[in-house]
């Protein structure tokens, strides 16, 4: 039987996507639009605005407008309150549809809404969590340094116009990540989805304005980096860059940002290990949690899986046949159905790239499972079998470049000096898993690993735990207060008196 979305297509009613600017949905300038195919299927799902340069300069200009009103920058905090608390409340009211729009756009699958970082309510938590920020973002008073009469203060001010770009795997996620602690502040923002997921994030955006967002505030233009990132990025009147996505992107970013000295937060790659030791709670569970991550839901396109193992010699036979049975348990296909738990690839340059990195692992490592496209039914997409190579030299090619893809590496190590040693050894710092029932070891390693998380026996995003980069996954978090802070300036005021 072959496989196909259509169906689903036609029950969620899919429209046609166009861009908001200044309040106002409509084509883009030049009337181009963008076709997306399905990554399961390759059928075409629907199209959207193919934005310009000049639809850019038009939202940038609304975003301008808007923030120098001050109807929302210096809107009294309620405003912004309610309809951060509003928006989330309409988030969870529509999970269900927004959940079947994703899977239309990136064929993330049903199952997979119930895992906690990717879901509609964690994103609506976001938005609540950044809500009660908006009237609690105080400066300080300081005594006069000199002596005398004088006030010595600070405030934090909106840092303007943001652009937001977002990559395709964890729309709504990212999507409150960014546009919540941005609004919160007092922000207005032009926000740019990926071409790879668009339509899940337009609804999202409707639901915004239903909410109550004033005219200007969040302008989308759709379409490709090339052409509406790159006007975005290099755009004059931009004052910030907020990016979620690839390395390669984000240093594009920091070159472009030269020009009008523009802020940038960047939340990048990665290439996560996580350690297993001997002294493992249960090593089953370890193998579980790290092959789960790498193959389930995403399979393997999440920026913080833990696609390095590092596994202590004495359990190494015993993960690698749990690892297996968990690889062995993966299923693939229709997004929508309940008993498919991992996606394909999501487009055919991505597919071609991991196919790549098997073969370069192959000579590698010790195949131990995987390393093939998946045929049959699942012949008209992108699915490729998850893929675990064994005893892989930490500076092998698959050991240390992002691979995007269900393809963990397992590297043996000896004691633990070695194992923090290899875990560092990485030019990536986003996140880091260590396995052990020693607390003072789960300490002892935490505070020696370069990686912005550590997950100790497990890990979850949380609304208020700051998340990003160490080294070359990053600049700045987003997540808790470090978050709102990275949309504002500090202003240091002097006053005699
Ligand atoms: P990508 O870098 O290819 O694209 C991300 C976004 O940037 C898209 O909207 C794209 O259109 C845009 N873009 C592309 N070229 C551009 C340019 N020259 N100028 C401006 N914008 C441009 O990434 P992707 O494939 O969408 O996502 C995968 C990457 O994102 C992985 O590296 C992953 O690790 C990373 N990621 C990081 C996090 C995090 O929180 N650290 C979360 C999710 C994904």
């Amino acid at each position: 039987m072959t496989l196909t979305v259509q169906p689903h297509r036609e029950s969620v009613g899919l429209k046609a996507g166009q861009l908001l600017i200044d309040g106002s949905w409509g084509p883009s300038e030049s009337g181009a639009t963008w076709t997306h195919h399905h990554p399961a299927t390759g059928e075409e799902v629907g199209e959207f605005a193919k934005a310009t340069a000049a639809d850019v300069d038009a939202a940038v200009a609304a975003a301008r407008k808007a923030f120098d009103s001050g109807n929302w920058s210096r809107s009294r905090a309620g405003v912004r309150i309610g309809l951060l608390h509003r928006y989330a409340e309409l988030l969870r009211k529509h999970a269900d549809e927004l959940r079947a729009l994703q899977a239309l756009d990136n064929s993330v699958p049903l199952s997979f809404g119930g895992i906690y970082a990717t879901s509609v309510g964690a994103a609506a938590d976001v938005f609540d969590h950044h809500a009660g920020w908006v009237d609690k973002l105080g400066g300080q008073t300081l005594p006069p340094y000199q002596g005398g009469d004088h006030l010595a203060m600070t405030f934090r001010e909106p840092i303007g116009v943001v652009a937001a770009i977002l990559p395709w795997n964890a729309p709504f996620l990212l999507f409150a990540q960014k546009v919540a602690p941005a609004l919160a502040a007092g922000c207005t923002i032009v926000l740019k989805p990926s071409e790879y997921c668009t339509f899940s994030v337009l609804r999202m955006v409707e639901l915004l304005v239903e909410a109550g967002l004033p005219e200007g505030v969040l302008s989308v233009v759709t379409g490709t980096g090339e052409e509406v990132g790159e006007a975005l990025i290099n755009h004059p009147d931009v004052d910030k860059v907020s990016f979620t996505g690839s390395r390669a992107v984000g240093k594009r970013i920091v070159e472009a940002s030269a020009g009008t000295l523009k802020r940038v937060s960047l939340e990048l790659g990665g290439k996560s290990p996580a350690v297993v030791f001997a002294d493992a709670p249960n090593v089953g569970v370890a193998a579980a949690t790290v092959v789960g991550a790498v193959t389930m839901g995403l399979s393997g396109q999440a920026c913080v899986a833990n696609t390095r193992a590092l596994v202590h010699r004495d359990v190494y036979d015993e993960f690698l046949g749990a690892a297996q049975g968990m690889a062995a348990a993966v299923t693939y296909g229709d997004p929508f159905d309940p008993a498919v738990i991992s996606a394909p690839l999501i487009n055919e340059r991505q597919l071609d790239r991991v196919l790549g990195y098997i073969e370069q692992g192959k000579s590698e490592g010790r195949l131990v499972t995987g390393g093939e496209r998946l045929g049959g039914d699942l012949a008209g997409g992108n699915f490729v079998a998850p893929t675990i190579f064994a005893d892989v030299a930490n500076s092998a090619t698959i050991a240390q470049e992002e691979i995007f893809g269900p393809v963990l590496a397992v590297v043996p190590f000896d004691d633990e000096d070695e194992a923090i040693a290899l875990a560092n050894d990485t030019e990536y710092g986003l996140g880091a898993g260590l396995f052990t029932a020693d607390v003072q070891r789960a300490f002892r390693v935490t505070r020696a690993l370069r990686a912005g998380t550590v997950g100790v026996n497990g890990f979850q995003i949380e609304p208020h735990l700051p998340f990003g980069g160490f080294k070359q996954s990053g600049l700045g978090r987003e997540g808790g207060l470090s978050a709102i802070e990275a949309y504002t300036e500090l202003k240091s005021v002097f006053m005699p008196l």
